[in-house]
């Protein structure tokens, strides 16, 4: 007699396998078998016309707040994520304090907990205040250089603020953290050098963990950025995860096919290099950072590529919400000002925490960076203000029906693979990612003929149809495509089941 068996799904492991038909039986948080299952259970869903997949690992969240604050993290598991990864971009969860004031830049961190000092600690407050999904952490470069050099430093760190930052990066790895992130277009990350990187890298490479990169550039200077970028895992001794791998601006378009094959290049010298993408020509970020890396100047567009007014939507704007939605653009009619300008005055009027979406990206290179082996998938979701990008409620299920079923870039089964059985290899999370005797029990349900996202630039906050049920650890999240509010999450630790 089995807990929950879930009877005649199309069963997708996360291995890059096809689906086969066969029921699921759960016991406790775990996976207890996979076949034709004859024995009862106490509770049966009848999953015929769906494809069962473990649940998806989103491996670039910045969510690492809102898990707490939030802990439905409804835009998450409606589509069918069941384990986020947080600390991206160098905005990593510990220590609090500094993690609240750099993180406040993209997300609200509104936080009632006790502040936590290491990530031992935040974990187990993720482990005492449970969110419906699981939560694996990386740690922040810029978190811990705030909190290392007291605050945001144009300089490099003395030796002893660069001990502290090791020291910081060290607890982190040694309770669990997957990895180091970092943001280096963004303060005070753009401050340091390639040497500071490799420092902490080194923390990472001694732990068995992986460098994971926002790199310091994703327009004019892409290719050298990557370079940097595997040069730091190859010195440091560690894996490499690049970041929203992208060209940015359309004189940058193209470059990904020198990108990839940079990553291929460096995978035959053995280097463990992989990426990770959201499937949009749009990206989103603080404008504030737009501005300092010259996106709306005259010249290169600096480091993250050059948009123009009409392409930049303001997504979150926490002081006046009547202007989200609203194009750049038509604060330049208003005003009779150039971008830049209608930018800094956004700015100084609204203050350095508004969110924008900005297109920029080629479509051509976003299908060739998906349909390349080295890319799984994140979202990047900053689910904040009225019109957050639709990245953050929409990726997985954009994936399955636009991408995946209308276009044929990627099989079914190697899309779930890159969602599911790949991130849990590069991101050590111990029996996470397939579906198998065994195995915890995250589980996502969806109709691969009907599954496609809902989420628009427009109408931003809604989650995918044909996505009906999502369990997490043996509990169902979502049912018949509503949020069960089950607490089922827990913190996750490199290498520990
Ligand atoms: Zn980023």
């Amino acid at each position: 007699m089995h807990r929950l068996i879930i009877r005649n799904a199309i069963v997708y492991d996360g291995s890059g396998s096809p689906g086969v038909r066969a029921d699921i039986a759960i016991d406790d948080d775990r996976i207890s078998a996979v076949g034709e299952i004859s024995s009862e259970a106490a509770q049966t869903l009848d999953a015929s016309g769906l494809a069962a997949a473990p649940g998806f690992i989103d491996v670039h969240s910045h969510d690492d707040f809102q898990v707490l604050t939030e802990p439905d993290v409804t835009h998450n598991v409606l589509q069918g994520i069941t384990t986020v990864i947080v600390g991206n971009c160098g905005f990593g969860a510990a220590p609090a304090e500094s993690a609240q004031v750099q993180m406040r830049a993209i997300q609200e961190v509104d936080a009632t907990f006790e502040p936590w000092s290491g990530y031992a600690d935040y974990l187990e407050t993720v482990d005492r205040n449970p969110p419906s999904l699981n939560v694996a952490a990386l740690v922040g470069h810029h978190t811990v250089r705030r909190a290392a050099m007291g605050g945001v430093e144009k300089r490099p760190p003395s030796s002893d603020e660069l001990a502290e930052m090791r020291r910081m990066t060290a607890e982190g790895m040694e309770v669990g953290a997957v990895g180091l992130s970092t943001g280096l277009v963004y303060e005070p990350g753009r401050y340091s050098d390639t040497a500071e990187v490799v420092a902490l890298a080194e923390e990472v490479a001694a732990r068995d963990g992986i460098y994971v990169s926002h790199m310091r550039n994703e327009g004019d200077g892409l290719l050298d950025a990557v370079q940097e970028t595997i040069g730091i895992g190859k010195a440091a001794g560690c894996g490499v995860e690049i970041s929203h791998h992208k060209a940015v601006g359309a004189e940058n378009w193209g470059k990904v096919t020198q990108s990839l094959e940079m990553i291929e290049s460096a995978q035959s010298d053995g280097l463990d290099v992989t990426a990770d993408q959201y499937p949009y020509t749009a990206r989103s970020t603080m404008l504030f950072a737009l501005v300092q890396n010259g996106t709306f100047g005259s010249g290169s567009g600096g480091a993250m590529g050059r948009s123009s007014p009409d392409e930049v939507l303001l997504c979150s704007v926490p002081d006046d919400p009547s202007l989200e939605g609203r194009t750049l653009q038509s604060f330049v009619e208003e005003w009779d000002l150039t971008g830049e300008d209608a930018a800094n005055r956004i700015l100084k009027e609204h203050g350095n925490e508004v969110l924008v979406a900005a297109f920029g990206m080629d479509e051509g290179d976003v299908r060739m960076v998906m349909a390349h082996p080295s890319t799984m998938i994140g979202t990047d979701g900053l689910d904040r203000g009225s019109k957050p990008h639709p990245r953050a409620w929409g990726t997985y299920p954009r994936i399955l029906g636009k991408y995946v079923r209308d276009e044929g870039i990627l099989s079914l089964e190697d899309a779930i693979w890159r969602m599911t059985g790949f991130p849990a290899k590069k991101f050590s999370l111990t029996d996470r990612g397939a579906l198998k005797p065994g195995a915890f029990a995250d589980i996502v349900l969806f109709d691969p003929a009907t599954v496609i996202d809902r989420a628009t630039f427009e109408d931003p906050r809604n989650g995918p149809d044909g996505m009906p049920h999502v369990i997490v650890n043996g509990r169902f999240v979502i049912r018949d495509g509503k949020h069960t509010h089950a607490r089922a999450g827990r913190a996750l630790r490199r290498n520990m089941a």
